[in-house]
């Protein structure tokens, strides 16, 4: 339904409900913005200050401590299954577990997570996630989002939520009846009639998904991400250093590379020209995805091959121009 942004506040609308004593959210640090501005803005709309009420993670090696610290006051933790930018993935049933046992409700946005590593939400006891379908998902940009509400929670009708007609009761919707009576699980969150065109791409790409099983894809996606991490310290040392986790359980198909001496912006444009689709972060990170749908040993090796070849000073004066 709708989009992650979207999703994300609906869905906290239900499930962060702060209080004096209990209104921390713990993020992790480099989140997405969109994440950033959403538990900011929510931690303003209840009436405090995200100085005080914004916890932020370092890592997934932190959540422990974090949470041993503020675990008191924490109402929410909302992390991402993989974050953005450093391509390093959350230990998801660990922490919900630590997290219920402090009290507060864990949430995750699995963007970058969903497609890519397998996701058990409901057995690791997950309470709601949101997600895209145009990254891993491959659905385009803007395609319809997901949001999941854990079977504990999807039944419980005093929670609070915002309502619209399309989470009415499929059994009486088009009855029309002036109360509301929610369709049960995370269906009952949903406001509108779904975008039919841009659902089609991610029926189709979902089909695809089972077709081939995520857990076939996963198998790929660490041997070719392998790969590409043995040949960027084979062929870059010096140029390009790693900061995605390097156990495979600590990550999906990303990896994000820094690239020295802050020219990196000209080496993602250099990437560009020859046709390689990759992503540049602000200051100097360089992000690849070999996705194991469509990409493979081959392109990653094209990938470093070209990070090689491109000379450092060519790298210098495209920069300065
Ligand atoms: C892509 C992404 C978003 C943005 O999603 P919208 O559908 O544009 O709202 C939010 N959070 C994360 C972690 C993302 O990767």
């Amino acid at each position: 339904m709708n989009t992650l942004t979207v999703n994300l506040h609906l869905l906290m609308v239900s499930f962060y409900r702060p209080t004096p004593d209990r209104h921390k959210i713990v993020i992790e640090k480099h989140a997405f913005p969109s994440d950033q501005y959403g538990v900011a803005s929510q931690i303003r709309f209840h009436g405090f200050d995200p100085m005080e009420s914004l916890v932020e993670v370092e890592n997934n090696d932190d959540v422990e401590a974090v949470l041993e610290r503020e675990g008191d006051s924490v109402a929410l933790v909302w992390l991402g299954g993989v974050n953005y930018y450093s391509g390093e993935a959350f230990d998801m049933e660990p922490i919900v577990a630590l997290g219920h046992a402090k009290g507060a409700t864990v949430g995750f946005d699995v963007a970058h997570a969903a497609g890519n590593l397998p996701l058990k939400l409901h057995d690791w006891n997950v309470d709601f996630a949101a997600w895209c379908t145009y990254k891993y998902l491959n659905a385009g940009t803007g395609a319809v989002g997901g949001a999941f509400v854990h079977e504990r929670h999807g039944g419980r009708v005093v929670l609070p939520r915002f309502t619209g007609w399309w989470g009415h009761d499929k059994a009486t919707r088009f009855q029309m009846g002036p109360d509301f009576v929610p369709c049960p699980g995370a269906e009952g969150w949903q406001l509108s009639n779904p975008p039919i065109l841009s659902l089609a791409p991610v029926l189709v790409s979902l089909e695809m998904f089972d077709e081939v099983g995520i857990d076939q894809l996963r198998a790929k996606s660490e041997r070719v991400t392998g790969y590409f991490e043995t040949l960027v310290k084979e062929r870059l040392p010096g140029r390009a250093e790693v900061i995605t986790p390097s156990d495979p359980k600590r990550r999906g198909a990303q990896l994000s590379l820094r690239v020295r001496g802050g020219r990196g912006q000209a080496v993602f444009d250099d990437l560009s020209a020859r046709g390689i689709v990759c992503d540049w972060r602000e200051p100097d990170v360089i992000r690849a995805a070999p996705m194991p749908f469509y990409n493979g040993f081959e392109d990653v090796f094209r990938f470093v091959e070209a990070l090689h070849e491109i000379p450092p000073d060519v790298i210098e004066d495209a920069a300065r121009s």
